[in-house]
């Protein structure tokens, strides 16, 4: 080769080289960006109110609880725990934000960005039916196998806790997750017994035998219940709950597991609230017939600090509350249990609504946004649902909000949550059961949050329920713009307008009137360029945090 030739293959070795950095710091960039829209934060509670014993079955549990990760990464996608090992090795600059990226959202695709894959060589879509179904199963070939199925078997098929394979010869057959998942099963079960065998609290130890011996028997009903019953300063659930996961039919449940502390003060404001249901109910600002005379029991609410998550419990945007057992025949025979995890909301206002509040709320009223407010009306909006009109009578028939409201029901009911629940705090401090200063923070706190649920789009019913009372109250004059295009709240007219509000959401519901729902959506329900422009000024704020967990960092089997 004469020289010429070696120095321009120099130079194109040069060029390319170049370019493969610039692409890879792209790429790097790229990553890091993405992962910087969650914030990180340490989550824990205080374990001083443990005794020696408690802090071993704590222990016992994360340990069990940490093995839901590896059930759930099995469950996504089956060539999830490859890929796992296959980028943990890769300990570059760029190869560790991969990994950390990966179990951020336990599989190649970011949730937050339409599952778009950012990791080579993968699906470029997620598959649908996850790794509950055979990779090549359609749904018409699901249907006519279950279709002619005996009733026992056509229960497993479309159940919680079976996966669908094809035997030797191709065919479709259901496995129990006990067999499917038995490596991790086993070892997590004989966790949990030994967490029960210390535990001194009979409602845990109960909770924890039984799910010890479902995740061997892969029947769940009487530990379901167990958990329902759990009463404890450690608030634990662990196995296979939620169905998002399985896109195809939503039939199958992936693992997860939450482990908190009892929030024993905090569970002492809810039951005040609590207390005050039934003179709520009776206040409302609708005609007395449309009042429940007797509030339907009211299911438990547990809060709560979470030390740790795993799972589908630990992926994409941070869970921050949830509404438990899915089974309807526990549903119907026991009822559900609610657990709020107090500390992923105040990390959650931390890192996300006060940076917002800054930057939309008038500079007078920024003081006023306060995590208290925050919390005491996410627990107003949870209760408020159960008050209000649900079962109507129209023409003299039986029937209920959600049918006669079909499609509009989620986003006037959530909205109904909203309103009534600041109607409701409001109805308590003129009592004087809440302290005078909550009126002084709730309003400017709601005011930001509303940014927080809006800033994403008013496509789904708590967006689109926010945006409605948002455009009511600017109507209203409650909520003023001020010079510098910040928002405030207007104190002289916000109680009257959040009143009149109130009133109108529960007339539609009560009178289960379609046409009125979807006039107030069509007036209200949108976003203005006023509104726009704002939201445009909040787009680099966090989405949402990443949780650190301090309790695990002496985990055997910890791929976090
Ligand atoms: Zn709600």
């Amino acid at each position: 080769m004469n020289k010429l030739l070696i120095a321009l293959a120099l130079l194109l070795c040069f060029v390319l080289s170049c370019k493969k950095q610039q692409e890879e710091s792209v790429a790097k960039m790229d990553l890091k960006n993405k992962i910087d829209r969650f914030a990180p934060t340490e989550l824990s509670a205080d374990l001083s109110c443990l005794s020696r014993d408690d802090k071993i079955v704590l222990d016992k549990i994360v340990q069990s609880a940490e093995l839901m990760d590896h059930i759930y990464l099995h469950q996504v996608w089956n060539g999830n725990y490859d890929l796992l090992e296959k980028l943990q090795k890769n300990t570059s600059e760029e190869g560790k934000l991969r990994y950390l990226y990966f179990l951020m959202n336990m599989g190649p695709w970011s949730q937050v960005d339409n599952n778009e894959a950012f990791v080579d060589g993968v699906p470029k879509v997620k598959p649908l039916g996850a790794n509950f179904y055979p990779a090549d199963l359609t749904r018409d070939e699901f249907e006519n196998w279950v279709k002619n199925l005996p009733v026992s078997e056509k229960e497993k098929a479309k159940g919680f806790f079976y996966v669908i394979r094809r035997d030797s010869k191709g065919n479709l057959i259901t496995v129990p997750y006990s067999n499917e998942y038995r490596r991790w099963l086993e070892p997590a079960s004989k966790l949990l017994n030994e967490a029960a065998e210390v535990t001194t609290n009979k409602s845990l130890r109960k909770y924890l035998k039984l799910r010890a011996k479902a995740f061997l028997s892969n029947d769940y009903y009487e530990s379901d219940v167990a958990w329902l019953e759990l009463d404890s300063p450690i608030e634990v659930v662990i196995g296979p709950y939620e169905t998002y996961t399985d896109e195809l039919f939503g039939y199958k449940a992936a693992f997860e597991a939450f482990v908190a502390l009892r929030d024993d003060e905090a569970t002492k404001e809810l039951e005040k609230l609590e207390h005050y249901l039934q003179e709520i109910e009776n206040n409302l600002p609708i005609d007395p017939k449309y009042r429940n005379k007797k509030l339907a029991p009211l299911s438990p609410i547990r809060v709560v600090d979470l030390v740790y998550a795993s799972g589908d419990g630990n992926h994409g945007v941070q869970t921050a509350a949830f509404n438990l057992p899915n089974d309807e025949r526990i549903i119907r025979d026991k009822g559900a249990k609610r657990v709020m995890l107090k500390n992923v909301q105040k990390a959650k206002f931390e890192k996300v609504l006060i940076p917002i509040a800054q930057k939309v709320l008038d500079q007078s009223q920024i003081d006023c946004v306060s995590f208290d407010a925050f919390f005491m009306h996410i627990l107003a909006h949870e209760l408020m649902h159960g008050l209000g009109p649900h079962d109507i009578t129209i023409a003299g028939k039986a029937t209920n909000v959600r049918q006669e409201l079909k499609e509009l029901y989620s986003a006037i009911e959530e909205a109904k949550a909203d309103i009534t629940g600041l109607f409701a705090l409001q109805y308590l401090v003129d009592k004087g059961v809440m302290d005078k200063k909550l009126e002084e923070t709730v309003y400017p706190t709601f005011l930001a949050s509303m940014f927080r649920s809006i800033r994403f789009g008013i496509n789904e019913a708590h967006g689109k329920g926010v945006a409605i009372q948002f455009n009511y109250l600017r109507k209203q004059g409650a909520i003023d713009m001020s010079d510098g295009g910040r928002f405030k709240v207007n104190r002289i007219r916000i109680k009257d307008a959040v009143k009149k509000l109130t009133s109108m959401i529960l007339i539609i519901e009560a009178e289960g009137d379609y046409n009125k729902a979807k006039s107030l959506i069509e007036w209200y329900g949108n976003i203005n360029p006023a509104t726009q422009k704002t939201l445009d000024e909040i787009k680099d704020i966090p989405i949402d945090i990443r949780p650190v967990y301090k309790l695990i960092a002496n985990l055997p089997n910890r791929i976090r």
